[in-house]
């Protein structure tokens, strides 16, 4: 079973870890709770593949380097309070070259979704660059 390590950044209060709660064990966080980190582990099928996410939820403050990332707008079911319009998160997100999710850790609107896309992005990052002389001399399937 292929295993993928997760990542969740962004600022505090946001709902990194009610989103990754929510995901490992179906059940949302209603106390606010700053997060310091924590690691999750959850086994999921993505497009019929069993698949491992490990999953650290982070205090949002790191920097990482060119890796698969999908920006995340979360709360969607506090409509009337919404600070961030969806074409906003969709320019900002087509600016960093990633997919733009919206999702509610309360409701459960996307959740699944959201993880198993990662998978996906993922799986295609890891694809060899045909026009890679370096992965087609290494043969790398
Ligand atoms: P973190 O600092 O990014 O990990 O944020 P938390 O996961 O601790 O969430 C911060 C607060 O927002 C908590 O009180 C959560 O219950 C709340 N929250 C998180 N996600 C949602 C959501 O999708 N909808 C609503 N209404 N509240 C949320």
């Amino acid at each position: 079973m292929r295993e993928y390590k997760v990542v969740v950044l962004g600022s505090g209060g946001v709902g990194k870890s009610a989103l990754t709660v929510q995901f490992v064990t179906g059940t949302f966080i209603e106390k606010y709770d700053p997060t310091i980190e924590d690691f999750y582990r959850k086994e999921i099928e993505v497009d019929a593949s069993p698949s491992v996410l490990e999953i650290l939820d982070t205090a949002g403050t790191e920097q990482y380097e060119k890796v698969p990332v999908i920006l995340v707008g979360n709360k969607v079911d506090l409509e009337s309070e919404r600070e961030v319009s969806s074409n906003e998160g969709r320019a900002l997100a087509e600016e960093w070259g990633c997919p733009f999710m919206e999702t509610s850790a309360k409701s459960k609107t996307m959740v699944d979704e959201l993880f198993a896309e990662i998978v996906r992005q993922m799986n295609y990052a890891a694809q060899p660059d045909k026009d890679d002389p370096c992965c087609s001399a290494c043969n790398i399937q």
